[in-house]
């Protein structure tokens, strides 16, 4: 899956995945072929519209925002988004307050919730964000349009291969009336990163 998601060791782990994959495709258990298939099937459903619906039914609905907060895989599942390719992996749901902004990085590589984001921006597997985003968040926020009032404080979450991390944003104000779908045009994939207020 080299290309989906850059690990720590990257050139070791596609060379460990390239040989493994040689033996089951010469013992006849897997195909060059299937393989593109599950790729193309992940990367297909892997969208940031899935990361809207999330935060449109969380806004919507408080019952869902609590479960989301509590068990994110279940409460995903729930909508129909499935994660059971990504097992392992442990969803988080970190909601923004005015008291507390989140944002996500991964400091060692590049982990990031490909299946609800699609696949990651350029800049979020940067050295210079990877470092930057722990060391001098509230700058690399104002770069990105983001100032926060000084007391509102800044939680940068690292991401790593078993945990992943969303963003909940604050519901902009002014969208008292707007139904889920309307809700979800809102957001933005910056916004699940935490590098945009919504
Ligand atoms: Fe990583």
């Amino acid at each position: 899956m080299s290309g989906v998601h850059d690990h720590h060791g990257s050139a070791e782990m596609t060379r460990r995945v390239d040989a493994l994959v040689a033996r089951l495709a010469h013992r006849g258990l897997v195909t060059d072929a299937a393989i593109a298939e599950t790729i193309e099937s992940f990367l297909t459903h892997a969208k940031p519209s899935n990361g809207f619906r999330i935060v449109a039914r969380a806004w919507s609905d408080d019952a869902f925002r609590a479960r989301l907060l509590d068990d994110a895989n279940a409460a995903v599942a729930e909508l129909g988004i499935d994660l059971s390719h990504w097992a392992p992996v442990t969803l988080r749901v970190v909601e923004n307050t005015a008291d507390v902004h989140n944002m996500i990085v991964c400091t060692l590589c590049s982990c990031y919730p490909i299946a609800l984001l699609g696949p990651s921006p350029a800049w979020y597997k940067s050295a210079e964000y990877r470092a930057r985003a722990v060391s001098e968040p509230r700058a690399v926020l104002a770069e990105f349009g983001v100032e926060l009032p000084e007391r509102t404080r800044i939680r940068v979450w690292d991401s790593t291969s078993e945990m992943r991390y969303l963003v909940l944003p604050r519901r902009p104000a002014g969208s008292d009336g707007l139904d889920e779908q309307r809700l979800a045009t809102l957001v933005t994939r910056n916004g699940l990163i935490g590098t945009a207020l919504v």
